[in-house]
Order: C-alpha cells, then sequence, then structure tokens
C-alpha cells in the first residue's frame, strides 16, 4: 500500500448488497487482504463506469484503499473476467452462487487464504468453460470441509488401516471402513463404495479435471448424498443456494425419469405435446 493508501489487489466478487437508492455494499474476497466489505457509491446507476468489474463472480485487479477495520473503497480496476457465460446461465449461475455463498461461510474477514482464492477462481473458470458443475461444485465442497473444522479419513480403513476398497463410511470411527471391519458399525452409512472413492479424488484433483470424469447418474446421486451428509450433519449449515441447487435437482429429475421409465411413456409425453401444439 502506497502513502495515500491505494493498494493494487486481486479479488473475486462474492456478493452484492443495494445500499439505498444508488449505492452499493459489495463484499470481495481478496488475494491480499482477506474478505473485505467495499462501498461503491453510484453502483445502482445505469452508468455507473464500474460496474462492469463488479458484478457478481468478477475476477478483477483492483485498485482501491483497504481499511483494516469498517469499510473498504475501490478506485478503480485493471482487467476484469466476468464469466459472462456463468451470468447468462441460470444452472451455471445457482452453483457459482452457492460457491461464493460457501467461500463466503468458510472464511473469517481480513484474512487471506490463497488456497480458497486459487480454488474459488478456478471452479469459476471451470463452470464458465462449460464443464461439469455439479462435479466441480463437489470438489469445492470436499476441499472446504476441513474449514469448518470436518476431517473425515477416507484413505484408509480406521480399524485396521487397510487400502482395499470396498470402503464404507462410518460415523462412529470417523472415518471409512474396509469391508473386515463392516461389523464393527453396524450403523454405518451403508454409502456407495463409488461415493467414497470420488469424493476422496477430488480432494487431489483441479476443477478442470472434470472433464475427463464421465460419472453414471447413480454415482453422482451417491457422491451428493456422501458430502451432503457430511455438511448436514457436521457442518449443520444450510445455505440458501444450496436448497435452490437440491430444488432445481429434483425438478430436473421430475421432468426426466418419466420420459427415461419407458418406451410407452416417452410416447405418451410426445403424444401429449403434439396435442397442445
Ligand atoms: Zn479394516
Amino acid at each position: 500500500m502506497n502513502k495515500k493508501g491505494y493498494a493494487e489487489f486481486s479479488g473475486i466478487v462474492l456478493s452484492i448488497r443495494k445500499h439505498k437508492e444508488k449505492d452499493a455494499l459489495i463484499k470481495i474476497f481478496t488475494l491480499e487482504f482477506g474478505k473485505k466489505m467495499f462501498f461503491i457509491r453510484n453502483y445502482n446507476k445505469s452508468n455507473s463506469p464500474m460496474k462492469s468489474a463488479l458484478l457478481p463472480f468478477t475476477y478483477a485487479s483492483y485498485i482501491g484503499s483497504i481499511n483494516e477495520n469498517g469499510l473498504s473503497f475501490i478506485q478503480d480496476y485493471k482487467e476484469a473476467e466476468t464469466f459472462s457465460a456463468i451470468q447468462k446461465d441460470i444452472y451455471r449461475n445457482a452453483y457459482a452462487t452457492y460457491l461464493a455463498n460457501l467461500a463466503d461461510a468458510a472464511i473469517e474477514d481480513s484474512i487471506p487464504n490463497s488456497h480458497i482464492f486459487q480454488l474459488l477462481l478456478s471452479c469459476y473458470q471451470s463452470i464458465s468453460n462449460g464443464f461439469d458443475a455439479e462435479m466441480i461444485t463437489n470438489i469445492f465442497e470436499v476441499n472446504m470441509l476441513k474449514y469448518f473444522g470436518v476431517y473425515p479419513e477416507l484413505e484408509a480403513c480406521r480399524i485396521c488401516g487397510s487400502k482395499q476398497e470396498p470402503f464404507d463410511y462410518s460415523a462412529k470411527y470417523s472415518g471409512v471402513l474396509c469391508q473386515n471391519h463392516f461389523s464393527e458399525d453396524p450403523n454405518r452409512l451403508h454409502i456407495a463404495p463409488a461415493a467414497i472413492y470420488f469424493s476422496r479424488m477430488f480432494l487431489k484433483i483441479s476443477p478442470d479435471q472434470v472433464s475427463s470424469i464421465k460419472l453414471k447418474p447413480e454415482n453422482k446421486e451417491a457422491i451428493r448424498s456422501f458430502i451432503d451428509f457430511f455438511y448436514d450433519e457436521y457442518v449443520g449449515m444450510k445455505l440458501k443456494s444450496k436448497s435452490y441447487i437440491d430444488q432445481m435437482y429434483q425438478w430436473e429429475n421430475a421432468f426426466t425419469i418419466p420420459v427415461r421409465s419407458s418406451k410407452n411413456t416417452k410416447e405418451d409425453v410426445i403424444e401429449e405435446n403434439e396435442e397442445e401444439v
């Protein structure tokens, strides 16, 4: 930071809140100073010059004054990546919003965290590039668990240390059990072994690597419910944006399952549509 108090920093826009008629309070996750709240005057005026660099999910290099306590301010920006492919798509937008909310919940104000910053950025780049948003979200979720104090052992059996799969998950032992030790916990999760396998893998790969992974729908579902289990049971946080995704998922299945279930159903659906036209 120079003598006037201006600093150059990289940031990702986490949330935008309207303030009075024309102004806004924008939460930006900065690489250098952690999460900060910025006061943006005249943001809600249609010709606001700063708006293009302060849209949701935007990654940019900003110039502004950072205050230790209270609000910070932005003077200008140099480069901005607005991820327009995410802005325009309701489905990608929903996942990106959830990731922003999850990052927001995981990090403290004013404490830099380059791991979360780089991961969030790389998730947005991959979602923007059209890779599987659901899998990318799962990668972000499993990586965030430790910031909520949740460290499930997914590598080796908690009883004998064996790495021989299939595993099941035991809440009692806070980790996986190998087949020889399933009997140690009758209340084990009975989760599909693939859910454990991929959750472990998601801790090690980068978001753009999902382009090389093809998952069966039932395995995707198992991974979802395995990760949800940790968030419901241990993190104990249900974000609105996550509930929205869950709803979206239910609608999707409500519309696709009858079509898949039999040929007759499919014909019925087509006939109905033709009549309507
Ligand atoms: Zn074992």
